[in-house]
């Protein structure tokens, strides 16, 4: 048994449930994705393993596994909560792409420290944060300055074809 796996059968006995080979699947499929999955990802990862396994049994399962501190909740601000890798995993935070989607992982412990600093500063216990950014990525970026160009391209070219009519 992996430590993971340990660690969620000590939960799941402690919750007075069974272990059962759904709940070691969709553990094991989530431990193999080091993805921000929704419940609907591992849904449809789960279901070409094992066609039998709904959804909310899938749902229940991901419960269970941020309960035992193996996954953490994430939001992107898209209105669904994905899962992550929580146990032995370095916090982190996130910079989202508003055009793609893409999600870059950033670790700062000076931005954390000033974090700290803020909440002793109000006397306020943190208990958990979420940093997200919002904005374009570099590649994005690239594909946005390359529709500009060629949208200016397209401007003179136009104008050089006037002035030669004229
Ligand atoms: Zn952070
Ligand atoms: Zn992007
Ligand atoms: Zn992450």
């Amino acid at each position: 048994m992996t430590e993971e796996q340990e660690v969620f059968l000590q939960h799941i006995q402690k919750k007075g449930l069974k272990r059962t080979a759904q709940r070691d699947l969709i553990l094991d499929m989530f431990l193999r994705t080091e993805e921000h999955l929704s419940s609907e990802d591992l849904y449809r990862l789960v279901q070409k393993q094992d066609p039998t396994i709904g959804q909310t049994t899938v749902y229940r399962t991901l419960k269970l596994l941020t309960e035992a501190g193996l996954a953490r909740e994430v939001r992107f601000g898209d209105g669904v909560t994905h899962y992550e890798h929580n146990y032995k995993h370095q916090h982190h935070d996130h910079m989202i792409c508003s055009e793609c989607g893409r999600i870059i992982e950033f670790f700062s412990a000076e931005l954390e420290a000033i974090q700290d600093a803020m909440a002793a500063k109000h006397r306020f216990q943190v208990t958990q944060h979420l940093l997200r950014i919002i904005g374009i990525c570099a590649e994005c970026r690239r594909a946005l300055r390359e529709a500009d160009k060629a949208q200016a391209l397209v401007g003179t070219g136009a104008k050089q074809t006037s002035a030669r009519a004229r």
